[in-house]
């Protein structure tokens, strides 16, 4: 099961929104419904509301959020490839982006995907990583990420409106509530709670829908990159939720087969693509920024380096990763879009 455990901050939150939906819903059930309506259906929808809430919560928490398998890394290991941009054919599967290399996981990064720090994983179609539920939100939870946030937001609204209900019913008539410090103290936070926290989700909704909407996650939108697809708004819907419209989408049941492919067919691609570029890489290398005796190196980002040894195979240079090659200074390679600016800089 995926669990992200070294994050305590990310643990905490986690804890404390799963804690807070249940005072939820005990304040209103036991201290607001029970003592005014008796047991009515009011009890039943609120609590389904709630539990709909802590599951959505707990699948987007333990799903894998779309780690790039591990497996990867066997192709990662023949080093990266260097796409020449000035070279690019139009019928030649160059013109996608080369999937890059993660420095920290050694898996292949393709272009969808980012490198999360806290989960220690690229992540394929990452859009944040959130603490509240400790996890990254991407390609294989964002459905129970959305449905929390929906759910939750149903629940601050009914209970908020409940607490109102009972406040003013308070107001009109004295004697039908009878006063208690401790449950009328606990009333008051509840409805801080819910105004606090149905303002957050919907915050957090909009932002959601328009990265869907655009075709653009949180992540990408920060380093301004641009989508590789356009779908209509239903599609782009369709491609998250991974089936058509139906009462499917609003419960969060297991993910279709159809996003598990996608899964693997992006990942498939990503691989192949560096097969490809690997295969044409040494009759498009680009002119070393620097040459060194016998090898080549390519400056790119804030002072990267990155260096070739060269080999003669059938008369031409073949460059090969340097791998006892030691960087002259420490990089932070935090900064991806370091890396999309070494590959914009160097080649042109
Ligand atoms: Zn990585
Ligand atoms: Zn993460």
């Amino acid at each position: 099961m995926w669990w992200i455990r070294t994050d305590y901050c990310g643990l905490f939150s986690a804890f404390l929104t799963i804690a807070l939906v249940i005072f939820a819903q005990y304040v209103t059930v036991a201290l607001v419904l029970v003592p005014w309506y008796g047991f009515t259906y009011h009890i039943l929808t609120f609590s389904a509301i709630c539990l709909l809430s802590v599951i959505s919560h707990s699948r987007t928490q333990f799903a894998d959020p779309g780690a790039v398998p591990f497996s990867t890394r066997e192709e990662a290991a023949l080093g990266p490839v260097v796409k020449p941009r000035h070279h690019q054919d139009e019928n030649s599967a160059l013109n996608k982006p080369v999937p890059r290399i993660c420095r920290k996981c050694q898996c292949i990064k393709p272009y969808n995907a980012h490198h999360c720090s806290t989960c220690k994983r690229c992540i394929l179609k990452m859009d944040h990583h959130c603490p509240w539920v400790n996890n990254c939100v991407a390609l294989f939870n964002q459905k129970y990420f959305i449905l929390f946030l929906f759910y939750t937001f149903l629940a601050c609204i009914y209970c908020g409106a409940l607490l109102v209900a009972r406040f003013v019913s308070c107001t009109h008539n004295l004697r039908m509530c009878p006063f208690d410090t401790v449950s009328s103290v606990l009333a008051i936070i509840c409805f801080i709670e819910a105004l606090v926290f149905g303002l957050f989700v919907v915050i957090m909704m909009f932002d959601q829908f328009s990265a869907i909407f655009e075709g653009v996650t949180a992540i990408d939108q920060l380093q301004n990159r641009q989508s590789t697809k356009v779908l209509s708004k239903y599609d782009s819907l369709v491609e998250v939720f991974g089936e058509k419209f139906s009462w499917r989408w609003f419960m969060p049941f297991d993910l279709t087969p159809q996003i598990h492919q996608g899964f693997q067919a992006e990942i498939d691609e990503a691989i192949e693509l560096l097969q490809e570029a690997r295969r044409t890489q040494h009759t498009h290398m680009p002119a070393p920024t620097h040459v060194h005796g016998s090898e080549a190196s390519y400056a790119y980002g804030a002072g990267e380096v990155e260096m070739y040894s060269p080999t003669m195979v059938a008369g031409e240079h073949l460059y090969h990763r340097n791998e006892n090659y030691r960087e002259p200074m420490e990089y932070e390679h935090d900064q991806e879009s370091d890396e999309e600016e070494w590959d914009a800089q160097k080649l042109h």
